[in-house]
């Protein structure tokens, strides 16, 4: 398997003062294409260390992405970097120059001259478009001690990042990996059980698998779901289709979501545009927490939430809502109810978890279940 390792730079970024979520999101990202990430490391603007790193990463890799200090400041010098360790000149590109001056002045910003530092490329490099900033990367190939090295340089800001991913990198990958043997992954969203049960479900489906299969399998509790990843290579697919059709049935009863969907996409999918109303006496902040990226895609909602016993006419105006009550002090259990589009439903929900002490994890609990139960009652409604 083909590996890639990324390259931070920024003192921000080994300060602490920032989280270097741009080596997360890349891995990520290679994982379809059958690349497997080595190693991520993080280097302060540091001349020597970034040198260093990026032998250290033509060391440990075939392909090297780093990210950051493509600015105009003077604490940017990734490019020069990359300039001496890759003993390629610097040239001057006048289209990222000119596009600079357009993307400046159409926002009534002066361009500075500092801002032409932005403009040089090492000679032979491929320059990607950054249609969300001013600094473009590069691509090229480097000869390094360790062999030829296929090296991405991008701009720090994770949107920029996701830019140039998007319009240049994606499409060289997928050209590039055609013939990789990929990797795929199946998931399993669980509800209600812990973690050590799941478990004790899934690792029987192991058991008398095909010797050779090369495989992972891992968990991973994210409130309040305990996910299961299951990990294969896709010459091997029909031996692994096997052991995904048992954990399918083994996992049956508590697979709340499957492959990474996010109910909250499928809710808000379902009801965007629509006037809205939230009634929440349950979740006590959860479901509002969760769904705050969607509120936007209302054209009109309102949210009512309290932790008191309601009053009667709670939604009397609103056609279309999602409510959830509780039913008991303890909330071990709660209603759900939804409308939409004329069709309604009213759903019982009960909470594995009695626990006096786990009252938020049922509250997290019943807020994700509503969403759930409400997607699955009034899809196609
Ligand atoms: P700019 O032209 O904006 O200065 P740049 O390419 O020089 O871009 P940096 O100066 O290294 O990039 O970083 C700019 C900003 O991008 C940082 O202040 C930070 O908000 C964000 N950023 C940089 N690196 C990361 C990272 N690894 N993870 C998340 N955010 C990052
Ligand atoms: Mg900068």
């Amino acid at each position: 398997m083909k590996k890639a390792t990324i390259l931070g730079v920024g003192t921000e970024l080994t300060t602490g003062q920032i989280t270097n979520k741009n080596a997360s999101w890349i891995s990520d990202k290679l994982i379809p294409f059958g690349l497997e990430t080595s190693m991520q490391l993080t280097i302060p603007d540091d001349r020597a260390l970034i040198l260093q790193a990026l032998d250290y990463c033509a060391q440990n890799s075939d392909y090297i992405f780093v990210t950051g200090g493509l600015g105009p400041t003077s604490d940017d010098f990734t490019r020069d970097l990359i300039s001496e360790w890759s003993k390629k000149k610097m040239q001057f590109d006048e289209k990222s120059w000119q596009s600079i001056q357009v993307r400046m002045t159409s926002r009534n910003l002066v361009v500075k001259d500092i801002q032409k530092q932005q403009c040089y490329f090492p000679e032979g490099a491929v320059i990607l478009n950054n249609s969300q900033g001013t600094a473009n990367g590069f691509q090229m190939e480097v000869s390094t001690a360790y062999g030829t090295k296929d090296v991405f340089i991008l701009p720090g800001p994770p949107k920029e990042i996701e830019a140039i991913w998007n319009e240049s990198i994606a499409k060289w990958l997928f050209v590039e990996t055609q013939l990789f043997d990929k990797k795929l992954t199946k998931a399993w969203d669980t509800l209600g059980l812990p973690e050590s049960e799941v478990a004790e479900m899934v690792e029987p489906c192991f058991e008398g698998r095909w010797p050779d299969l090369k495989y992972d399998v891992g968990y991973r509790v994210h409130h309040p779901y305990v996910e299961v990843k299951f990990s294969y290579y896709k010459s091997q697919e029909n031996f692994a289709k096997a052991i995904v059709e048992k954990i399918d049935k083994v996992l049956e009863k508590a697979t709340a979501l499957k492959n990474f969907a996010d109910i909250t996409q499928a809710f808000a999918k379902l009801t965007a545009n629509a006037e809205f109303g939230f009634y929440d006496f349950v979740s006590g902040g959860f479901l509002h927490h969760r769904l705050s990226n969607e509120l936007k895609k209302y054209k009109n909602w309102v949210w009512k939430e309290s932790q008191q016993p309601l009053d009667t006419d709670f939604f009397a105006h609103e056609e279309n809502f999602i409510a959830l009550f509780p039913q008991d002090e303890n909330i071990e259990r709660a209603v759900v109810m939804g409308h939409f589009n004329g069709k309604s439903f009213t759903v019982e929900l009960e909470a594995s978890l009695k626990s006096p002490l786990m009252i938020e994890r049922r509250k997290q609990y019943f807020a994700e279940m509503a969403l759930i139960t409400f997607v699955k009652n009034l899809t196609n409604a």
